[in-house]
């Protein structure tokens, strides 16, 4: 039972319902279809990403952090409930716990994007909650009896509270699906890109956009393969608007596969980028069970986790104002 992942509480916040318990889950594993018991965090697989997750964080945090881990709340519906969102999560928490970067807090609570809970936060993690999380639901609205009863309102107010948050200096951390949020523009400016399908899934090549950025330092330098479900992007994705930090290497990935759709053939897979005074980091790896075990990309998350509360200071110019020189010797300045 020593790998059973247990919530961060914290007073006066309503976290996210516990998950069955390491062994609760391994009986029903007994009586379930494979693909069922395949669907939550094994002991196994903790023990992997426990093993994986750095040991130190790579800055010391100036102030006690906290981050907000923001499970969908409507999980069921997710494409990535199963075999990615509990075993990001435990990894993400882990990121915080081992290494005391930061407080890790797990919701899926609505009430959180008010903005009084909000600025308890440093930054906010949305991990793979693609779809209306922010709409919330009829039985939600008891929790906002002071602000009315027209949920087209409340939900107004959220999503400003949201973005208000990020532009007065908050963090936000996201990746993969959680790029997939409808009819919310202003959400897509805040990421910096739109979701245009997933070409690849099968092991391409990754390059490291300018190899001495701060933000790639777990990489040591060295572009990389990954075998995982890889997005391409659409609008509003400019490199005139955030800084790459990883992209495709087309020289070396299979592009003979169905719908690509891009033509520049500047597949951006990570970048960062300043909203307001707020920081924005978005990477789109985030798909595969196995990624959650993988030492480079815990690490390269840690950092950039790190950058997203305030702690690791890195350059967001945007990369196309980025003189060329400078992008080759990998200038830090802030
Ligand atoms: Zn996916």
């Amino acid at each position: 039972m020593s790998h059973v992942p247990a919530k961060s509480h914290v007073a006066g916040f309503r976290v996210a319902a516990s998950r069955p318990q390491a062994l609760a889950m391994a009986c029903v594993a007994l009586l379930l279809p494979t693909a069922v018991a395949r669907a939550q965090l094994t002991p196994q697989q903790a023990k992997r990403i426990e093993a994986a997750v750095p040991t130190k964080a790579r800055v010391a945090p100036k102030q006690a952090r906290r981050v907000l881990i923001w499970n969908t709340p409507f999980m069921e519906q997710s494409p990535h409930k199963g075999y990615t969102i509990p075993q990001s999560e435990y990894a993400m928490r882990l990121l915080g716990e081992k290494t005391g970067a930061f407080e890790p807090v797990v919701s899926d609570d609505v009430a959180m994007y008010l903005p009084e809970n909000l600025k308890k936060f440093d930054a906010i993690l949305l991990n793979n909650s693609n779809g209306p999380w922010i709409r919330p639901t009829p039985q939600d609205m008891d929790k906002f009896k002071s602000y009315g009863s027209d949920i087209d309102a409340v939900e107004k107010l959220l999503r400003q509270s949201f973005l208000d948050y990020v532009a007065n200096g908050g963090g936000l951390f996201a990746f993969h699906h959680a790029i997939g949020v409808p009819k919310w523009p202003e959400f897509l400016d805040l990421l910096g890109a739109g979701y245009w399908g997933h070409p690849w899934n099968e092991e391409v090549a990754i390059k490291l956009d300018e190899p001495d950025h701060p933000l790639v330092a777990a990489f040591g330098g060295r572009d990389f393969r990954l075998a995982e479900e890889i997005f391409q992007f659409n609008d509003p994705y400019s490199r005139e608007k955030v800084r790459v930090l990883l992209s495709l290497d087309t020289t070396k990935t299979n592009m003979t596969v169905p719908w690509i759709h891009r033509k520049d053939n500047d597949f951006a897979l990570a970048w960062i980028k300043s909203y307001g005074k707020g920081r924005v980091f978005y990477s789109a790896i985030g798909h595969r069970t196995e990624i959650w075990w993988n030492p480079q990309i815990l690490s390269f998350y840690l950092d950039a986790l790190q950058f997203a509360v305030g702690d690791l200071p890195a350059d967001t110019t945007p990369s196309a104002q980025v003189p060329k020189d400078e992008a080759a010797k990998g200038d830090t300045h802030e």
